[in-house]
């Protein structure tokens, strides 16, 4: 489902390589983590694969389904089903979170050339998503992220990819402020949404979040590298030993 080969990437308009030579391939149906060091290329790697300008691809490419996205905007790639956690991180004051998403599942329809959802079709999808991630209803009246709690905050980002429905689901959790029930919720959710046809990329730098969300394989990210890959055991490795052993067996 994604493939990425000999990946090399840059900040935009500067020389500073960040990703450099990096390979991963992730299976429908898959979990995948991707855990490293802090400023190993996490978030550069998850900010690229959603297309964002500030940084520019070198060398390489990225598949998905087999075909490049490289020359695909970030709208282009939503609309092909790739969803990042951190897509909507802003607040947005005025606008209630139930508006928010009728826009954003309006959009995607509008992009893969559907009709839009009448309001009554999407009160009852919204309904039944947010029961299922036990989200109260209040919480969607309120402007989106505006004086939202980290849980609240992972909550709507988890409602929206549930929504969405996306095939390739990457989640960036950067917040290392995030307690243990904002940790749950995310797993809740990326566990509820594990099926054959769909993969989540969850990149952390934090073993715990696998505690409750089992990964087929882990990979870690050093230098812009994939330098090991591995199933399960490679977090708890990582969670007993650190990250030197394996830093020094690369170089
Ligand atoms: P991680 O998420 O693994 O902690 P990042 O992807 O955030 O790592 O950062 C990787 C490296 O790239 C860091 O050294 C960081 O300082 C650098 N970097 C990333 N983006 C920029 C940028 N826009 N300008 C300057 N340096 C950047
Ligand atoms: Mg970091
Ligand atoms: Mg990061």
């Amino acid at each position: 489902m994604l493939e990425i080969k000999n990946l090399h990437a840059k900040i935009a308009d500067t020389d500073t390589e960040i990703i450099r030579g990096l390979n991963l391939t992730v299976k429908p149906g898959e979990i995948a983590a991707i855990m490293g060091p802090n400023g190993s290329g996490k978030s550069t790697l998850s900010y690229i694969l959603s297309g964002r300008e500030d940084y520019e691809v070198t060398e390489g490419d990225i598949l998905y389904n087999g075909e490049s996205i490289l020359e695909l905007d970030p709208a282009e790639r939503a609309s092909k089903g790739i969803f990042l956690a951190f897509q909507y991180p802003v607040e947005i004051p005025g606008v209630a979170t139930m508006q928010f998403l009728k826009v954003a599942m309006n959009e995607q329809r509008k992009a893969r050339g559907e009709e839009e959802l009448k309001t009554p079709d999407f009160m009852r999808l919204v309904k039944e998503a947010s029961a299922k991630l036990q989200i109260n209803p209040d919480m969607l009246k309120r402007p989106l992220n505006v004086g939202f709690s980290g849980g609240e905050k992972k909550r709507a980002e988890i409602l929206q990819m549930a929504l969405l429905e996306p095939k390739l689901c990457i989640l960036d959790e950067t917040d290392s402020g995030l307690d243990i029930d904002a940790l749950k919720i995310v797993a809740d959710g990326v566990n509820a949404l594990k099926s054959p046809d769909r993969a989540v990329v969850v990149i952390t730098h934090y073993q715990r979040l696998l505690d409750y969300i089992v990964p087929d394989t882990v990979h870690v990210l050093y230098k812009g590298q994939i330098i090991r890959s591995g199933d399960k055991s490679l977090a708890l490795e990582l969670e007993a030993n650190g990250y030197a052993d394996i830093i020094g067996e690369a170089a």
